[in-house]
């Protein structure tokens, strides 16, 4: 069976690819992209074809089916891919990359393709081929000693983990949520996060090897030094640095990335820190910033609304009948009769027993003057959330929280909406009051939570709805564009976004840095191959 088959039953599995394929079957409208004629598809599909072989090579609307699916609201159903290419090396990318250029058929890298609530493997634009890598699964080199990794864009975190323990390397991984089944390269390229202290995955990534436009490869950082030990240890090499160019951009195609892994700490002691009303956002911040900016506590926090926590295990229907707002009481009920608060902050201590006893109590004493009741696994054993958020803090794995895609009716609609702010407790007051005002409008429910980074707030609200309901999608689309447009008038921009709503966010940042990726983009990739529309650059 194939690895594609494999995780398409995997998904099957879990309930997921059944849920949305009632809103695929109608946005199922592929179109070749502009300028590109059937002649010049159906001569990219051949050329493909010659280079990976037939069976890697899925041109026809029925094959494409499993690069499809996405939870994002799509009324008019523009992200749909007309065909995948699945290589297993860097010459066959160079090849397809050359193919593109021939007839100028965009292609659409992934890793692998679990971009969930950003548009999965979808693209931008219509039009665009899928370059699927989850064949190029190598994990090439793993040094102990420095703590470094260099793996292919289709190595998922449960394979780099198993390797870790199959080895007995005593090196941690850094995952996002749905670590099983998605991969370091692909997230690190989107910027996204997890919940360890490295858990700002593009700050531990560490040179890359990328297929750039016109065919050639090239290493980043120290890669480029014949015979360097030094490639996966020294981020910055020479000269401008430009690995983040190959982050949320459309310039190359990444197909070797080096990461540094953490050493496993002798103590780990993960607390949750429960907080009783919706209206304590601002202590909560102002009592955790200090902890962060000062690193006495090293991991990114997670901050999590009742709401969002009782979505990962809970059907809505369990805490308010169909069709009613999603009340605080309701919430609060159901919250603290699953030992949970309305927010639920979750760290964890890293290091030896001294250092750990040590900073325990500075701690306990400014979380409590917050006002928050401080727990720790002596009092939340058994409990599922705690459990999730023990397992996440220190790189374990789960797939938990894709119980928000069965929120709200069995179509597994989902946006992410990821506003930024400073890590100030007025603005994440402000954040809350004005998000809760345009999805309560809207008819849909705060379930959101805030990642403390170090000086950063990364405001993650999951806007849930039903894709099987085509009016509840339309009224999705229209919600979180207003929610991107309403708070960009107030400062507060995306940190990243789906693909339904690139162009939106890029506009926010301003003609002069849109003018510039078009100019980078133009001199780099001067017939637009590489993932048209990705962050708004065409
Ligand atoms: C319930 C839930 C929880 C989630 N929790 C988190 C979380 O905690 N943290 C987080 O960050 N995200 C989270 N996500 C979002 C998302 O699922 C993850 O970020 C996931 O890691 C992205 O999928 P992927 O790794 O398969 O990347 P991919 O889908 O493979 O890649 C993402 C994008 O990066 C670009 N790209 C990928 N590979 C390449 C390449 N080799 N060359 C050039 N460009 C490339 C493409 O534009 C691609 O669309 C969550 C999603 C859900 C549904």
């Amino acid at each position: 069976m194939s690895d594609f088959e494999l995780n398409r039953r995997g998904l099957i599995g879990a309930g997921l690819i059944g849920a949305t394929m009632v809103g695929l079957a109608a946005c199922d409208k592929a179109t070749l992209a502009p300028g590109v004629s059937k002649a010049d598809f159906a001569g990219a599909i051949k050329a493909m074809r010659g280079v990976v072989g037939d069976e890697w090579v899925f041109g026809d609307p029925e094959a494409v089916t499993p690069w499809k699916k996405n939870y994002i609201p799509d009324p008019e159903g523009r992200h749909v891919p007309v065909g995948a290419v699945a290589p297993k090396t860097v010459e066959e990318v160079q090849e397809i990359v050359r193919i593109a250029n021939k007839y100028r058929q965009p292609i659409w890298p992934v890793s692998t393709g679990k971009n969930m609530g950003y548009g999965m493997a979808t693209p931008a634009t219509p039009g665009q081929i899928v370059l699927d890598l989850k064949r190029m699964n190598r994990i090439l080199d793993v040094d102990p000693e420095l703590g470094t990794a260099l793996v292919e864009p289709g190595v998922t975190y449960q394979q780099l983990k198993d390797y870790l323990e199959e080895n007995n390397i005593p090196l941690w991984i850094d995952v996002p949520t749905v670590g099983p089944i998605a991969s370091p390269v692909g997230n690190t390229l989107e910027r996204g996060v997890g919940y360890t202290p490295y858990g700002e995955h593009f700050t531990f990534q560490c040179g890359m090897e990328v297929v750039l436009p016109d065919g050639q490869v090239m290493r980043t950082g120290m890669g480029s030094i014949k015979g360097t030990t030094a490639w996966q240890a020294f981020k910055w090499g020479y000269g401008p640095y430009v690995d983040g160019l190959f982050t949320q951009s459309n310039f190359g195609i990444v197909t070797k990335m080096g990461m540094w892994l953490m050493p496993k700490p002798p103590v780990y002691k993960p607390f949750m820190i429960r907080h009783d009303d919706m209206a304590d956002v601002p202590k909560i911040i102002e009592a955790m910033r200090p902890l962060r900016v000062s690193s006495l506590v090293a991991n990114c926090n997670l901050m999590m609304s009742a709401s969002y926590q009782l979505a990962m295990f809970k059907r809505r229907n369990e805490i308010v009948p169909d069709g009613r707002p999603l009340d605080d009481a309701s919430v609060k009920k159901a919250a603290k009769a699953n030992g949970l608060g309305m927010w639920n902050t979750y760290f964890a201590l890293y290091g030896t027993e001294q250092t750990v006893a040590a900073i325990e109590p500075i701690i306990r004493a400014q979380l409590t003057a917050s006002g928050g009741e401080v727990m720790t696994a002596a009092e939340m054993e058994g409990n599922p959330w705690f459990h999730h958020h023990a397992t996440l803090m220190q790189g374990g794995l789960n797939l938990d929280e894709i119980g928000l895609l069965r929120w709200r009716g069995a179509g597994g609609g989902l946006a992410w909406f990821a506003p930024v702010a400073a890590a100030k407790g007025k603005e994440a007051e402000a954040q809350t009051k004005l998000a809760r005002g345009i999805l309560d409008k809207h008819g849909f429910d705060y379930t959101a939570a805030y990642a403390i980074g170090w000086r950063d707030l990364h405001h993650i609200i999951a806007l849930l709805y039903d894709k099987s309901d085509r009016e509840q999608e339309k009224k999705a689309d229209a919600c979180y564009r207003e929610l991107v447009s309403t708070f960009g008038e107030n400062g507060w921009a995306s940190y990243r976004t789906g693909v339904n709503s690139m162009a939106l966010v890029a506009e926010q940042y301003g003609q002069v840095n849109r003018d510039f990726n078009k100019l980078l983009k133009n001199a780099i990739d001067p017939n637009g191959v590489i993932a048209p529309g990705k962050s708004g650059i065409v």
